[in-house]
């Protein structure tokens, strides 16, 4: 990656952690649940509101945590509304792959290519549980699920 691009997917990641997206409760959703990865002290709540259809209509979180997971937050509840939930489990496997290298290689959409910007995460080992945790929160919310953990 050059330096100029490594800059600028700091930025994307600077600003989406210090000026969060959907960064609210909610008193409708229809699901949620709360992550938390005590490896870096990242804790946060996803609120996902379902329509009668199955796709989400809203999501937001609420958390306290390092740029990459305020981040990721951030860009994932932007990216899910209007999908549907196996639509979601879908973007999560990319999402997954994405920073780890592992499972499979799953194609993206472009919107979901916008998440590329957090996967220099897969040279630090350990914040690969800061991006993915918002994820990991999500899947658990959507499978009925409250809590979660990395560790
Ligand atoms: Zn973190």
């Amino acid at each position: 990656m050059s330096d100029d691009l490594r800059e600028l997917y700091q930025e994307v990641i600077l600003d989406h952690g210090k000026n969060p997206r959907n960064f609210h409760a909610s008193d409708d959703a229809t699901n949620e649940a709360r992550g938390n990865n005590p490896l870096c002290g990242d804790q946060l709540v996803i609120y996902i509101k379902l329509d009668a259809d199955g796709k989400i209509a809203d999501a937001s979180f609420l958390g306290k945590g390092c740029a990459i997971s305020m981040a990721s937050a951030s860009m994932m509840t932007d990216l899910l509304k209007g999908r549907s939930a196996e639509e979601a489990q879908h973007m999560f496997e990319a999402f997954h792959h994405m920073c780890t290298g592992e499972g499979e290689n799953v194609e993206l959409d472009e919107d979901v290519e916008k998440l590329k910007v957090l996967s220099g995460v897969r040279e630090f080992p350990t914040r690969v549980k800061c991006a993915t945790l918002p994820w990991h929160t999500l899947v658990a919310a959507l499978k009925g699920e409250n809590e979660i953990s990395t560790e």
